[in-house]
């Protein structure tokens, strides 16, 4: 049996890391565990753009991909950037085995909103199939409400659904037939 593991990176809400894990064993058919923390991401962070580079978080979440792991979603909540965007949500090895997101730019009050719950666990579910449908090799889809729709900002995160379109979902059914094989 092989399992996606939710690993939080720092210190992250118990809630929000089970509603993560209960969507995606139900968005990809794969037993889900909470695996447990990793320290807080300080050595990705960048003093002068005072946020935390994402690749070596990705690097260090797969430095501890468990034996029975078919894939590892860090969860962090920090902002993320890659040296050529201004921030990412997140960032996978296409066709690989790990991913990261952050739940640090999905919350309404980052941008002057009241809170809302519901909002913030949708926006991250989008964020989390997305990455790990790279891992099972799907790419940018231009289908807006297709959930691999790249997300420039949270607007467009707002619009996709949480599901693939159907021609993303036959692709990431192909995918996973393949990973059954070596299960
Ligand atoms: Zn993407
Ligand atoms: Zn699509």
């Amino acid at each position: 049996m092989r399992y996606i593991y939710v690993v939080p990176v720092g210190e992250i809400e118990q809630d929000i890391l089970e509603t993560l894990r209960e969507a995606i064993e139900k968005r990809f058919k794969v037993k889900c565990k909470v695996a447990d923390p990793l320290e807080h991401p300080g050595y990705a962070y960048d003093s002068h753009r005072r946020q935390y580079g994402s690749t070596a978080i990705l690097r260090k979440v797969k430095s501890i991909l468990p034996r029975d792991a078919l894939r590892v979603l860090g969860v962090a909540d920090v902002d993320l950037y890659v040296p050529e965007l201004n921030f990412v949500f997140g960032e996978a090895e296409i066709g690989g085995e790990s991913a990261v997101i952050s739940l640090y730019r999905l919350r309404p009050e980052l941008y002057s909103s009241s809170p809302d719950e519901k909002l913030f666990r949708i926006r991250a579910i989008k964020e989390a199939v997305h990455e790990l449908g790279h891992t099972f090799s799907l790419r940018h889809c231009p289908d807006p409400k297709c959930v691999m729709h790249f997300s420039n900002s949270l607007a467009d995160t707002d619009i996709k659904s949480t599901d693939p379109c159907p021609r993303c979902e036959s692709e990431l059914s192909l995918s996973l037939e393949r990973v059954g094989f070596w299960v």
